[in-house]
């Protein structure tokens, strides 16, 4: 067999002609769901510090809006391609679907390393952007919102060059700003707060009480950082935490088999924000290499990084004991793996469904913003944990009454619910 490169957008394909074909959706509502409504290629100079120009290569693709404005994040990432952002994008639609947002799914990209580039050269990458597609997004059209290495300074900048061009405030045309500048309380904590709010109905549904739990989680980023915090909170021991090293250009998994102490690893990040190897070490951690994260022997596997990591060649290390997978990033798993994880009876918590903390907590700031008037953290936590809570068990009861796998229930949803929407507007 031919040993193609990993493409996201291949799978995310994949994935929705397998549910469309169950569905029996006709041809025309397919030819459209398997492919974006709209996308937008750019070439953005830059002024580097040095005072030459640049020219970095960028994206943003609107898969569906028959729900609501597009909506979904701008990556920054050395290794990103317009398939990958196509991917993510499609999937932005089944999870603004699934967590019955009233908004589409986009996603955007930027090929480029921020590890190598100053803030004022992320600045202009940023304002750049903007300017590239300023008639295209905005609150009633596409809304932006941070992912894999931006972050709400990033949005900030943004958001100020939306409306130094159409000389107004418009706080909702871009989500994930800070707070105290059209951001909400709640935002960065969400896309990890709420994977373990599922986690939390998945473990209710098993019976297993979460203080008898053990993790290993891939990520140290946003995502993993918040799901780590509400999962010891609620009683679990997270033993290993797999990270990119950034000097060394591969990953480490750092195991503390009684437990890892969060707040440790998180003060002793090295300058590129990953955990540095010698501190962690002298700190009694044990080192172990970046793929070590999926063999530990414990109940949950919280893959919490980039897509395509848990692979038809990685998934045979997980241990038996493993019985919950929850998908914090988007897209970890291939559909190779995902085979074996159905026939071994895992339960798969899907990413679109996990990982929609974020987008969710975004629909919140964009009410907020609309409105000018901002709620107590409190408030923005438990409206999240309602949506993410009934959004699992809808798909949950799905899988058990039709005996579904978890991943195909959440899709069956969330495809249905689009399919419906574009043929209630008449577009198919
Ligand atoms: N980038 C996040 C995601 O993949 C959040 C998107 C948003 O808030 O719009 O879900």
């Amino acid at each position: 067999m031919v040993n193609r490169p990993f493409n996201a957008f291949v799978m995310a394909q994949s994935q929705f002609d397998k549910i469309a074909d169950s569905l029996g959706l006709d041809q025309a509502t397919k030819d459209l769901l398997r492919n974006p409504i709209r996308e937008y290629h750019f070439s953005l100079p830059v002024r580097m510090d040095d005072g030459s120009f640049k020219v970095f290569q960028g994206y943003r693709v609107q898969h569906n809006d028959a729900r609501g404005p597009a909506k979904g994040g701008i990556r920054f990432h050395p290794q990103e391609t317009v398939d990958t952002v196509r991917a993510l994008a499609m999937w932005m639609t089944w999870k603004c679907a699934v967590a019955d947002l009233p908004l589409g799914g986009g996603k955007g990209g930027v090929i480029c390393d921020p590890h190598n580039l100053s803030m004022t050269e992320q600045q202009n990458i940023c304002r750049a952007y903007v300017r590239q597609v300023v008639r295209d997004i905005g609150p009633i059209r596409d809304v932006p919102a941070p992912d894999v290495m931006t972050t709400g300074q990033h949005m900030l900048w943004m958001v100020d060059e939306y409306e130094q061009i159409h000389g107004g405030r418009y706080p909702g045309a871009i989500t994930g700003k800070p707070v105290g500048m059209g951001g909400s309380l709640g935002r960065t904590e969400a896309t990890g707060f709420g994977v373990v709010f599922a986690l939390r109905e998945a473990l209710k549904e098993l019976g297993i009480r979460p203080q008898d739990t053990t993790a290993s989680v891939q990520g140290f980023g946003n995502v993993a950082q918040y799901a780590v915090e509400l999962y010891q909170q609620i009683g679990g021991t997270v033993i290993a935490v797999s990270c990119w090293d950034q000097e060394a250009q591969r990953a480490h998994t750092f195991r503390r088999k009684d437990g890892i102490d969060f707040a440790e690893l998180r003060g002793i990040t090295d300058r590129f924000g990953g955990i540095s190897k010698p501190q962690a070490a002298n700190l009694g951690y044990e080192v172990l290499p970046g793929e070590a994260w999926i063999a530990q022997d414990v109940d949950i596997l919280l893959p919490c990084a980039l897509e395509n990591s848990i692979t038809g060649e990685s998934v045979i290390e997980i241990p038996k004991r493993v019985k919950i997978i929850a998908e914090g990033a988007n897209g970890p798993t291939t559909p190779d793996a995902d085979h074996v994880l159905r026939e071994r009876g895992i339960f798969v918590i899907p990413d679109f469904l996990a990982n929609a903390g974020g987008v969710t907590c975004s629909y919140l700031e964009q009410v907020q913003s609309n409105m000018n008037y901002f709620w107590e953290k409190d408030e923005v936590l438990g409206k999240l944990d309602v949506m993410m809570t009934s959004a699992f068990v809808a798909v949950s009861e799905m899988a058990r009454k039709r005996k579904l796998y978890m991943r195909d229930a959440a899709y069956t949803i969330a495809i249905a619910r689009v399919a419906q929407a574009c043929k209630d507007r008449g577009w198919v």
